[in-house]
């Protein structure tokens, strides 16, 4: 068997992992590089997208651009499978963003969605053969929803691929007894580690982060979110706070087709994603949808006002007038849910729109990661003991690896080296 790291043993987002054996080969991830990273090009992949393809299969651990963007290049001829409701959640992203006003970018993402509708899908534990390889997916918990974890054996070896993951969500209960049912007599854990620089931080759970909105709903009425329109659990999050707190639940209608293809798939394992979309008159969790130009209008400003709401927002420049409407009332608060990076100007990652969109309101910030902190990765390898080591991958100082974790055998990868196990 051969590993391969094509991209991502320096760096966060742009990961391609290959599992080779006897000409069969199995790629994880082909994702784009983060915005603003510097340029690390992939050099063409055999059997990805050029060469012989009948012997080779693509999967994606989740929908993160990190780790699907270049989708489009691999081969139209090859299997690629992800998750069945993030096959939904990514074709719903991509038809909006095929409609953004630069040709260029609208036009890489009408590729994608067509693309889509050629991918298949599998179900958690359910393991897929591709020659002498195959690949079971471990449901795990990122602030992408139906993310995975694979184990990946060939040749009597055992791989487990972690992708993004986090022991901090409201889904990671299930983590440890997944990885000690499953994740047995592995040989090499190949993981992400995104946190791994942040030694001593555990990072708050999405629990106690819903309870500092539960109370913020409670303090001020007109509540508006910025978080991303993927980060799922977030939102249902939110959602469930603004009940407790008995505030309505505004968002865009796009917000709420993806809320709405979740529920579908989800509210018969678990009442966190049965949401009643229709109206009801319990002005608590009432759900709203909300367009452009993003005005309250008629009946429902003075019914929005009176019980006060969470809407969720993004930075654009449509929806200043409102939050101007209502920025010099004590009873209003912006939050920002998402990464701090976007916001920080020595991150490669900053993003001038988000940071000036935002900059009128400090004191905002209202997320936790989603990745793995130390104490997670930490207490992953000691429940996997993985036999012969674990090669760090999505992350920025894959060198901090042997040190957190003294008592493991750490391989550190180039990008492109061929490791022979
Ligand atoms: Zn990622
Ligand atoms: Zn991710």
């Amino acid at each position: 068997m051969k590993i391969t790291i094509h991209r991502g043993t320096n760096q966060i987002g742009g990961c391609v992992t290959e599992i080779e054996s006897n000409g069969y080969r199995v790629f994880i991830d082909y994702g784009e590089q983060l915005p603003g990273a510097p340029v690390n090009e992939l050099k063409p992949l055999e059997g990805l997208n050029y060469g012989d393809v009948s012997k080779s299969a693509l999967f994606f651990t989740h929908y993160h651009g990190d780790h699907i963007g270049k989708m489009t290049e691999a081969s139209a001829d090859m299997p690629v499978y992800i998750g069945k409701t993030a096959l939904e959640i990514l074709n719903c992203l991509e038809s909006r963003l095929a409609y953004i006003p630069d040709p260029i970018e609208s036009g890489k993402h009408k590729q994608i969605v067509e693309r889509l509708k050629t991918i298949k899908t599998f179900e958690p534990l359910q393991k897929i053969t591709i020659g002498g390889i195959s690949v079971t997916p471990l449901f795990v918990d990122h602030s992408a929803f139906d993310a995975y974890m694979f184990i990946v054996e060939a040749d009597n070896l055992r791989i487990l691929h972690t992708g993004d993951f986090r022991g901090h969500g409201f889904r990671s209960k299930g983590l440890f007894p997944t990885l000690r049912t499953y994740a047995r007599n592995i040989d090499y854990i190949i993981s992400e580690g995104s946190n791994i620089q942040r030694t001593d931080a555990t990072s708050k759970t999405e629990q106690e982060l819903q309870r500092d909105f539960i109370n913020d709903f409670r303090k001020y009425k007109y509540n508006f979110v910025l978080v991303s329109s993927t980060n799922i659990d977030r939102i249902f999050s939110l959602y469930h706070a603004a009940i407790v707190a008995k505030r309505c639940f505004v968002c865009d209608s796009y917000q709420a087709e993806i809320m709405k293809i979740v529920s579908e798939n989800h509210k018969q394992y678990s009442s966190f994603y049965n949401i009643d979309f229709e109206q009801k008159s319990d002005p608590a969790g009432r759900f709203f949808e909300i367009n452009r130009p993003f005005s309250f209008n008629g009946n429902l400003k003075p019914y929005l006002e009176r019980h006060g709401f969470c809407m969720l927002i993004r930075a654009n420049e449509a929806l200043k007038p409102l939050l101007a409407q209502y920025s010099t009332s004590t009873d209003f608060k912006v939050s920002y849910s998402m990464w701090k990076g976007y916001l920080d100007k020595s991150n490669s990652a900053f993003s001038p729109s988000l940071y000036n969109f935002i900059m009128p309101y400090p004191d905002c910030d209202m997320h936790t990661s989603g990745h793995a902190d130390v104490e997670t990765l930490r207490t992953v390898f000691d429940t996997v003991k993985p036999k012969h080591g674990i090669i760090p991958i999505h992350t920025e100082a894959p060198e901090n690896f042997q040190k957190v974790f003294p008592n493991q055998k750490i391989i550190r990868l180039r990008d492109r080296q061929v490791y022979e196990v």
